[in-house]
C-alpha cells in the first residue's frame, strides 16, 4: 500500500517516549495557527512511498523503541497506516500516533471507517488534539499546547474513557 509522507527521522527523542522513528505524513486539514510543519499541509505535496520502502528504513533503524505517526494528519490516511502499523508491530516496535483531531471525534469516526478504527487500535499511545497557539507550553512532554493529551489507547477503549499517560 502507497502513503504519502513529508518525511522522516531516523532518530528522534521528542515524538514520544524513547528514541523512535518518526514518519511525517503529508496533508492536513487542521491549518492551526501556528503550525511548526505547515509544508506538509497540501495533500498533493510530499511524495509517494511504498509500505515496503518505509519498512526497511525502519529496519535498518537498530536502536529505537517504536515509530512515531506524525503530521499532516495521518488519519487523513487511515489505511495505508493502519496497514503499515500492523507490520510495524509484527517487528515488537510500538506505535504512537499524532492527530488534530481530538480522541473523541477520532473515536466517532471509526465508527463508520473500519481504518480509522484500526489505526486507533494499532496505536499505544495517541498524542490528540489541534495545536492552539494561545495554549503553547515548552514544559510538556512530547506535545506543544495544554490542550493535547498523550492518551493510553487500549487502556481508554477497555475503560470507555480517557485515560492519559503520564510522563
Ligand atoms: S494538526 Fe499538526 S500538522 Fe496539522 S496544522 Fe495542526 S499542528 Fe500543523
Amino acid at each position: 500500500m502507497k502513503l504519502r509522507i513529508s518525511g522522516y527521522d531516523k532518530e528522534s527523542v521528542v515524538d514520544g517516549p524513547g528514541i523512535r522513528f518518526v514518519i511525517f505524513t503529508q496533508g492536513c486539514p487542521h491549518h492551526c495557527d501556528g503550525c511548526h510543519n505547515p509544508e506538509t499541509w497540501d495533500f498533493t505535496g510530499g511524495r509517494e512511498v511504498e509500505e515496503d520502502e518505509v519498512l526497511e528504513m525502519i529496519r535498518s533503524s537498530r536502536l529505537i523503541k517504536g515509530v512515531t505517526f506524525s503530521g499532516g494528519e495521518p488519519f487523513a490516511q487511515p489505511g495505508p497506516l493502519a496497514s503499515l502499523g500492523r507490520r510495524i508491530k509484527e517487528m515488537g516496535l510500538d506505535i504512537v500516533t499524532y492527530t488534530g483531531y481530538t480522541f473523541e471525534e477520532i473515536l466517532k469516526k471509526s465508527r463508520r471507517d473500519q481504518d480509522i478504527r484500526d489505526l486507533l487500535e494499532v496505536s499505544d499511545l495517541l498524542v490528540d488534539g489541534r495545536y492552539i497557539r494561545e495554549e503553547r507550553d515548552l514544559s510538556l512532554a512530547f506535545r506543544g499546547s495544554r490542550n493535547q493529551r498523550v492518551i493510553k489507547v487500549a487502556e481508554s477503549l477497555n475503560a470507555g474513557k480517557v485515560i492519559e499517560a503520564e510522563f
